[in-house]
């Protein structure tokens, strides 16, 4: 399906600058993983020299606190620099498997080869390492990369240009900034691979662009990530687990919990403990501390006051639209129907509903779209194994929240709706190489036995597949 914005004439730029990067992955520049190494390294210099100049715009785009951009952004990007550094020549090597016998004699390898050249769509909400993270996989695995930053987080866009154009040619990786115009003349071109991250409405156009030319997609988007609560769990670390993880970046975080659903036992004393810890991690006056953000911007601050039910609120519910400002906000008492319940929330506002057998809350959450992460607070292993067993989800963090995306070693990505694919690590770099398979075969040494007239060998050829495969 076309998408049904025009592409104005001004944005040929974006036809040449792609064309230009094609002709260059030709040349194999990208091919040698030394040169992909010595970009990651100058890379990793330049992020290290402009640190500060980063944590500044992410504070003017989000008011993040230097604490908040470095836990969740610089030092991220840090340390998956530092690993992929460490580890490109052994990913990017030829992977042996075994050789059955039926194909012998030879041998079988698994060449990783890059895609050529990709498309990176990043989000506003972890401007800086969602636009990164990818794009040091992409590199690293042989590419040429166009990095498409989103419009709302002006600050950090800017940054990111620079550093970009510091260490690289234009070819080779290059920032094309804009809004739904230029995403769109994007999406037009023809790519070799397509990572977008953002939300399900676009993450369709996304892939509609895609599938014209069969183009692979990871789709990182977004959903409502439940929260389960069960009665049997450690109160303190509970509450300051479920503060910590929906507050972050005042609720915009595509896994922070968006609802919580608790067990009634323990309701009144969880949400006693809840307003506690949000007054001990932003005082009494989160308006006024260093560690609270703000909305991105109006428009979003309009969609989340339209959330907020003043009669369900239990707990902040204060909003000043010239600060962007909402504070951390709990609603009691809210029903499945209400229209807090009815689309990702991506802010501060944490909806409570109340369960008295857990078979209730999983058929809840199997009536919904599948989330991109899903939450149990149990020391009840029976409660937590059913939950797992029973909700599909992207990922899990079992008595915290949000941390799993944290393990490298973890696959990070959706289900269903939440997403295609997933990365981190090594996966980022699979994920932009295609993992060609080559069967090695000796040239003189043959199996007779294959060929036709099969014969009386059939018997042979049926005994060998049976048994050597
Ligand atoms: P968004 O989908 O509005 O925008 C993402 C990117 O797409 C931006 O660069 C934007 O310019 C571009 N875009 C917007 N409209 C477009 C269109 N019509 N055609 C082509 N491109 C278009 O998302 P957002 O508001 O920036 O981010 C919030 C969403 O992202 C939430 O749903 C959140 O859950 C999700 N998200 C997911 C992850 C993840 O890792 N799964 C991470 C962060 C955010």
């Amino acid at each position: 399906m076309e998408n049904p914005i025009t592409v104005s004439p001004n944005l040929s730029y974006i036809k040449e600058g792609l064309q230009k990067q094609k002709e260059y992955f030709k040349t194999g520049a990208t091919l040698d993983v030394e040169f992909r190494l010595k970009h990651l390294r100058l890379l990793k210099k330049e992020i290290e020299k402009r640190e500060a100049d980063i944590h500044q715009a992410l504070y003017k785009d989000l008011k993040k606190s230097e604490p908040e951009a470095y836990i969740t952004e610089t030092g991220i990007v840090m340390k998956e620099l530092d690993e992929t550094i460490k580890k490109t020549r052994r990913w990017a090597k030829p992977r042996s498997v075994p050789t059955p016998m039926f194909f012998s004699p030879g041998s079988s390898k698994i060449h990783p080869e890059p895609y050529g050249t990709c498309l990176v769509i990043s989000p506003w909400n972890y401007p800086f390492q969602l636009l990164f993270l990818p794009l040091i996989g992409a590199i690293s695995a042989g590419n040429t990369v166009v990095c498409k930053p989103s419009e709302c987080s002006a600050h950090t866009t800017q940054i990111t240009k620079e550093i970009i154009e510091a260490v690289f040619e234009k070819q080779y990786v290059w920032v094309v900034e804009g809004a739904v115009p230029e995403s769109t003349a994007l999406l037009r071109e023809r790519w070799d691979y397509i990572f977008f991250t953002g939300s399900t409405h676009v993450g369709r156009i996304v892939y509609q662009a895609a599938a014209k030319h069969l183009t692979p997609v990871t789709l990182e988007l977004g959903g409502k990530s439940p929260c389960i609560v069960d009665k049997d769990i450690n109160l303190e670390n509970t509450a300051n687990r479920i503060v910590w993880a929906k507050f972050l970046n005042v609720g915009q975080t595509c896994i922070a919990p968006d609802y919580m659903y608790v067990h009634e036992d323990i309701k009144d004393k969880l949400i006693a403990k809840i307003k506690e810890k949000i007054s001990q991690h932003y005082s009494d006056s989160p308006q006024t501390s260093e560690d609270f953000g703000r909305i991105i911007n109006e428009r979003n601050f309009e969609r989340l006051c339209s959330l907020i039910d003043g009669e369900k609120v239990c707990f902040g519910g204060q909003t000043d639209k010239d600060d962007l400002y909402i504070s951390p906000t709990l609603m009691d008492n809210v029903h499945p129907d209400d229209a807090v319940m009815q689309e990702e929330i991506f802010g501060p506002i944490l909806p409570i509903m109340t369960y008295k057998n857990i078979d209730d809350v999983i058929q809840y959450i199997n009536s919904k779209e599948k989330p991109l992460a899903l939450y149990v607070f149990s020391t009840n292993k029976s409660i937590v194994n059913k939950v797992l067993k029973n909700c599909s989800s992207g990922g899990a963090t079992v008595n915290d929240a949000v941390l799993h995306i944290g393990n490298a070693h973890l696959p990070f990505g959706g289900v269903g709706e939440s997403g295609i694919g997933a990365y981190h690590s090594q996966l980022t770099f699979d994920t932009f190489s295609h993992l060609k398979s080559v069967l090695h075969k000796w040239a003189i040494v043959d199996l007779s036995i294959r060929y036709a007239p099969w014969g009386k060998n059939f018997k042979w050829l049926k005994f060998l597949m049976k048994n050597t495969l």
